[in-house]
């Protein structure tokens, strides 16, 4: 049977790996009726919005999503249309496995952990007021029932993917209030849980740790800020964020994305790298059940990536974008 699935192909190098993830995905023999819309810039163009309403519709009815990269231009008054999905549809966790390819440079090895970040609050709720001239007061928000469904979704996730360890990240010695809820909830919620193990650790040494020992940690659940932060420098001891996948999930919906930008820069020019998008895609077929095509594109990926002779430039090869979809769809056709 098909799946419907919204495709946000995005803008700059969106849908050049867009395109190369459908045709990849399709070479393993999942069939898809993709519903396309687009987002930002583009979506003004035909809709007048950045964030169409048709789009939205779209993804409550299909409840999965693949998204490429969308351009936020910067001071035209424009809101991020990440920021307004994730509002809209409320994808309250953002998951972000940062894990070794092979292949692929980094200074780590042995590096599996999935960084689980909420979503909706913290400082990014963008209460900011300026009292007097001259003082700026930001409000972080913080409450009990965001907290505590983040700290559900990081356990259920745990146990569904034989994980063993969450490691709440924190601040609360200094905000004791704010982050000692978010503790508060997380300690309550991991009651729940007797064999997933549970510990903390302060933000500043979290990162500390991660930079020198991050094969100890497993899975990290964080308020919105730290989680952004950490999880950038989780994609930077794997291989930077071309490499590693995302998702923004909902009770309802979920949004699978690479985690990079449109990259103008190189727009058009038939080099960027789908990896991550594609990772992001693998993610999307298990949570719809395609496991087993997962694995297949996974292994073909791996393989190609580690005989190293097609890869992208920013891997610090010469191949285009279609050679390395060339390359991946190849292996997938060789063991199927
Ligand atoms: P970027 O990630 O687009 O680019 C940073 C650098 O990485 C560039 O040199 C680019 O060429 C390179 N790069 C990125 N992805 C690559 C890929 N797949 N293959 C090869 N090289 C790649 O970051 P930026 O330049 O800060 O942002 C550009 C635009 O993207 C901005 O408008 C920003 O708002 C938007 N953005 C969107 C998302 C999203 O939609 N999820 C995320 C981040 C930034």
């Amino acid at each position: 049977m098909a799946h419907r699935i919204t495709l946000i192909p995005g803008d700059g190098i969106g849908p050049e790996v867009s395109a190369a993830v459908v045709r990849i995905i399709e070479a393993a023999g999942v069939v898809v009726e993709w519903e396309e819309h687009h987002a930002g810039v583009r979506a003004v163009e035909q809709s007048g919005s950045t964030l169409p309403q048709a789009l939205l519709d779209s993804v409550t009815a299909n409840r999965v999503a693949l998204k490429g990269p969308v351009t936020t231009p910067v001071g035209e008054g424009f809101t991020s249309v990440n920021v307004g999905l994730r509002k809209a549809l409320d994808l309250y966790a953002n998951l972000r496995p940062v894990s070794n390819l092979p292949g692929v440079p980094s200074r780590f090895q042995g590096v599996d952990m999935v960084i689980v970040r909420e979503n909706t609050e913290d400082l990014y709720a963008g209460l900011e007021n300026e009292i007097v001239p001259g003082v700026v007061a930001g409000l972080k928000i913080i409450t009990a029932t965001a907290s505590e469904r983040i700290a559900r979704f990081a356990f259920r996730h745990a146990v569904d993917n034989g994980r063993r360890k969450i490691t709440a990240i924190h601040k609360a010695n200094i905000m004791k209030q704010a982050d000692g809820l978010f503790l508060r909830s997380a300690r309550m919620v991991a009651k729940e849980f007797p064999d997933v193990k549970y510990d903390e650790k302060i933000v500043d040494n979290a990162c500390m740790q991660l930079v020198m020992r991050p094969e100890q940690f497993d899975v990290l659940l964080l308020p919105n800020l730290y989680g952004d932060i950490v999880s950038d420098l989780g994609a930077g001891l794997v291989g930077g964020l071309g490499v590693v996948p995302g998702a923004n999930l909902g009770e309802r919906s979920a949004v699978f994305e690479a985690v990079h930008g449109s990259a103008p820069d190189i727009a058009g020019l038939d080099v960027a790298n789908p990896t991550a998008l594609l990772l992001s895609a693998l993610m999307m077929l298990r949570h719809i059940g395609e496991r087993t095509p997962a694995d297949v594109i996974f292994g073909a990926v791996s393989r190609v990536l580690a005989a190293g002779a097609t890869l992208t430039r920013d891997l610090g090869g010469t191949a285009s974008t279609t050679q390395y979809t060339d390359a991946v769809v190849g292996e997938i056709h060789a063991h199927r």
